[in-house]
């Protein structure tokens, strides 16, 4: 292998321990009574089967939930997104009796986690704690792919692209290139020579990460949590209603039926939605914004927009902070805006892109990508992110109740972290992490 891999955080047999072939999300809802493994052993045939009923642990009839010891769970998580899954998994793997409860299912459609690709890169500005975070992740992701047979991280590199040199850039190199993380600086005579289809108006410095790249997104999250299914988790179909306690600790959520679920601890990885449950400790610290991706199909032929002729890219000078991935897996070549659109419920809003977002990533193609400003719209995503004021990932103990976690404001950039909310979520839960401050309520603001 031509560059180093990131550290493993976890010892590979405790990661292996689950093993690969069993994915058993196209399943109701699987509860494990006594923590073992669940009954089923399924086919590579169910396992494709599986992929393409994703999202169906939602929908599935409810069945009676027997706690895993009496009195409850030792954790509910609620919202199977990319927190979610990674908490869940965790915990899991630390020996806890865990039942992760999703209204919609893992990775679902409208949910943040449920797009195609996620960027995975450790260019950061410097910030040392998301270049850490994304750099230990991504030892995590590589090991969740190597339990399965389908690719669930697409390495094509990312590259950054800059109007002006600074010491910034510099700052954040040298952070990286501290860490082990391979990473190169390019001039714009470089980056014209690798990539000639690459427009670089105004842009004179380049930041290539040749070992970042592409997350599949829904794909990955699905089966994280088939992997907790295998290594003795419970799922549950579920919508929780916003949960109230009179005294200092949560005893249990209620679903739409009235039915309760109890557990010592609670985690709470609502994503955009984590306002509706709790108005009043949330509120308008979490902020969903409509956001719309397109997919354009390349000429017939033409590999130039295809890994491994072009990287993932940031558009770092732009005023809208355009991005995109290659042309992966046939979907065409992606291309998105990081600049906040206009506030979203995640609930009842359209999902269709809007005539004039098209003609505005036209007009930004035809400048960076002229090759592609004319080519078809092969397919499209209207997402939210859930913003914080700060753009800093929001995940705090409730200010009530000693037992509750709340974990979200992924803010456009948090899928990649999602192994490391996982361990820093389970270290905090029980006792044995330290709070970084700047992801706690207090340092939240309501805003938009
Ligand atoms: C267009 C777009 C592009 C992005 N690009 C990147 C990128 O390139 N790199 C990157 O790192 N990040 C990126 N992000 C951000 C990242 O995808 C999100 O920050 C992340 O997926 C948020 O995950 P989550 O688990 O907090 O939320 P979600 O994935 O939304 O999960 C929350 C879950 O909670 C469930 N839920 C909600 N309410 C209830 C309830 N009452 N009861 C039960 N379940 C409930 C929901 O059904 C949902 O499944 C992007 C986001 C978008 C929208």
């Amino acid at each position: 292998m031509p560059y180093p891999s990131p550290p493993v955080p976890y010892p590979e047999t405790a990661l292996l321990a689950v093993g690969a072939a069993n994915i058993p999300f196209a399943m109701a809802d699987r509860v494990n009574k006594g923590g073992g493994r669940p009954e089923a052993s399924l086919s590579r045939r169910h396992i494709l089967k599986g992929l393409a009923t994703a999202g169906a642990l939602a929908g599935a009839a409810a069945t009676p939930v027997r706690a895993a010891k009496p009195g409850g769970w030792d954790v509910i998580v609620v919202g199977a997104g990319v927190f979610g899954a990674w908490t869940a998994w965790t915990l899991q793997q630390r020996g806890q009796k865990v039942l992760l409860v999703d209204a919609w299912g893992a990775g679902h459609v409208r949910g943040s986690s449920g797009g195609e690709t996620r960027l995975i890169r450790t260019e950061y500005a410097g910030n040392e704690l998301y270049t850490r975070w994304a750099w230990q992740s991504l030892a995590e992701w590589h090991a969740l792919g190597r339990r399965h047979d389908i690719p669930i991280f697409q390495e094509v590199g990312a590259l950054y692209l800059y109007p002006q040199d600074s010491a910034r850039i510099d700052g954040s190199i040298a952070l990286q290139r501290s860490l082990g993380i391979p990473i190169e600086k390019l001039d714009a005579a470089g980056m014209a020579a690798r990539w000639p289809q690459l427009g670089l108006d105004g842009v004179s410095v380049g930041v290539l990460q040749p070992t970042m790249g592409a997350l599949m997104a829904r794909r990955s999250v699905q089966l994280l949590v088939a992997d907790f299914l295998e290594a003795g988790g419970s799922f549950r179909s579920f919508a929780a209603a916003p949960p109230m306690s009179g005294r200092d600790t949560l005893e249990a959520i209620s679903g739409a039926d009235g039915e309760t679920l109890r557990a010592e601890r609670f985690v709470f990885a609502c994503g955009p939605w984590l306002p509706k449950l709790f108005p009043d400790v949330v509120g308008a610290r979490i902020v969903p914004t409509r956001q719309e991706v397109f997919y354009f199909a390349p000429e017939a032929g033409d590999t130039r927009f295809a890994a491994p002729h072009m990287p993932a890219w940031v558009d770092a000078g732009d005023p809208d902070l355009h991005y995109g991935f290659p042309d992966i897996e046939s979907r065409g070549f992606k291309i998105a805006l990081d600049r906040h659109g206009p506030k979203y419920d995640p609930d009842t809003a359209d999902r269709r892109i809007t005539d004039q977002g098209l003609t505005d990533v036209r007009a930004y193609l035809a400048r960076r990508f002229p090759a592609l400003a004319k080519r078809p719209l092969a397919a499209s995503e209207v997402c939210q992110y859930e913003n914080s004021d700060n753009g800093h990932l929001l995940i705090d103990r409730h200010p009530a109740w000693a037992n509750t976690w709340l974990a979200g404001g992924g803010s456009g950039h948090g899928f990649k972290h999602g192994p490391a909310v996982g361990r820093y979520l389970a270290d905090l839960a029980f006792g044995t992490g330290t709070a970084v401050p700047d992801l706690m309520l207090a340092a939240h603001k309501a805003h938009g």
